[in-house]
């Protein structure tokens, strides 16, 4: 089986394989063929994709019969002329923003994956792109919270007189919250977090943070589906956003990671709860790209507001390119090793199975994934 492993476009930094994980496919039987310049910028050569066994090439011969497209995001569908008919096209091709892109595919005859939809159980944990891009994520927040605060995170007792510890709050405790905690933690802020799943409170205490939740609300009843969080009643949403008022103009810095999936981000912090902080403080809004957990913000953009700074990073990720780059590359290496089948010599995805079901998009020239069959 030939497998193509694309230079991104655009503002993409990643690469969606490693040396090691184009050894690891070699092993199993795979031709790895690169284009050229696709590790540039996280840090690998093409010298270092040749010395692991691969073919380095233009676009155009890389594809040229290739059975499986490995991508960090989904390119266009015509850029994908060449490919074996029924070729796999795998990344994150983020699927509900780009439909034109999926039927474009479907068209193509291209069979196309979209990993971020990787079912959340626990066989396919090492194949889950969101985790693994998540957990870079609320690191980077942390120290694009610190490098943009005009003060210590630390306490330090100085002969010059002491300087207090940031407090740091971050409201929604997955993936990324988590390491947000952790993070923090490590550079001696005071931390405290949030989140709907009662679950997260443990977690939270466990990495030295303080819970903080709405105690007197029934919330959401345990957990979402697949382990997510779900919408929250009114009531609670109300006595949530009290709890928040009060707690959130004596904080230094705030990391907002929450999301629901398949819809808009809940909205956690108002402009008037922006305003009630100290002027110096810091907002970063991870879930900036679903439209924000705060009011009123754009995207990918830093501004101040009422003297605070807001930070709206996208795909936070990509400025850990190298890291990113190397755990991205092993989930789609550990899915495609799940699936090879060695008497074929080729990735096999039964109809039946929980995963294929849950990240194919298109097969046969149709468009045949559930979510999309409105879109
Ligand atoms: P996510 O990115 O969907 O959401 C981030 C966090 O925001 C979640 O903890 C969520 O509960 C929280 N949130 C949502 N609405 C909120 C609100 N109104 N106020 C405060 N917080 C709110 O979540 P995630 O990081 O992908 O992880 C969610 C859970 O799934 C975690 O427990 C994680 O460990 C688990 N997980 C399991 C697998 C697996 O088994 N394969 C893989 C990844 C994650």
């Amino acid at each position: 089986m030939k497998i193509a492993i694309l230079k991104e476009g655009g503002e993409e930094t990643r690469v969606a394989a490693i040396p090691e994980t184009v050894k690891k496919l070699s092993a199993l039987g795979a031709r790895i063929a690169v284009e050229k310049g696709a590790g540039e910028q996280a840090g690998i050569r093409d010298s270092d994709f040749a010395e692991a066994g691969a073919a380095l090439g233009d676009r155009a011969g890389v594809l040229d019969g290739a059975e499986a497209i490995l991508c960090v995001q989904g390119p266009e569908p015509d850029a994908l002329q060449g490919a074996a008919k029924g070729a796999l096209l795998i990344g994150a091709l983020d699927p509900l923003r780009r439909s034109d892109a999926v039927t474009g595919y479907a068209e193509a005859g291209i069979e196309a994956l979209a990993m971020e939809w990787m079912p959340r159980i626990t066989r396919a944990q090492s194949m889950d792109i969101l985790s693994s891009q998540s957990n870079l994520a609320g690191y980077k927040a942390v120290i694009d919270a610190a490098a943009a605060y005009g003060r210590a995170f630390p306490m330090m007792m100085t002969a010059a007189g002491t300087v207090s510890p940031a407090r740091v709050f971050i409201m929604g405790v997955g993936v990324a919250g988590l390491q947000a905690i952790a993070t923090a933690k490590r550079l001696g802020a005071q931390v405290s977090a949030t989140d709907v799943r009662s679950a997260t409170k443990e977690q939270i205490r466990s990495l030295g943070g303080k819970p903080i939740f709405v105690e007197e609300e029934e919330g959401i009843e345990g957990e979402g589906e697949g382990g997510y969080a779900g919408e929250t009643s009114e009531a609670y949403k109300k006595a949530q956003a009290e709890l928040v008022s009060s707690h959130i103009s004596k904080q230094d810095v705030v990391i907002t990671t929450a999301l629901i999936p398949g819809r808009p981000a809940p909205r956690l912090i108002s402009d008037a709860q922006v305003a009630s902080m100290r002027p110096g403080s810091v907002i970063v809004d991870l879930a900036a790209e679903a439209g924000g957990n705060v009011e009123g913000i754009e995207a990918g953009s830093t501004t101040v507001r009422h003297g605070v700074q807001l930070i709206t990073p996208i795909q936070p990720a990509r400025s850990l390119a190298a890291d990113a780059s190397a755990l991205f590359s092993r989930n789609l290496a550990n899915f495609l090793t799940a699936f090879w089948d060695k008497d074929a010599g080729r990735v096999v995805l039964p109809d039946d199975d929980e995963i294929v079901a849950g990240i194919r998009l298109t097969q046969d020239g149709r468009k045949v994934h559930e979510r999309l069959q409105s879109a």
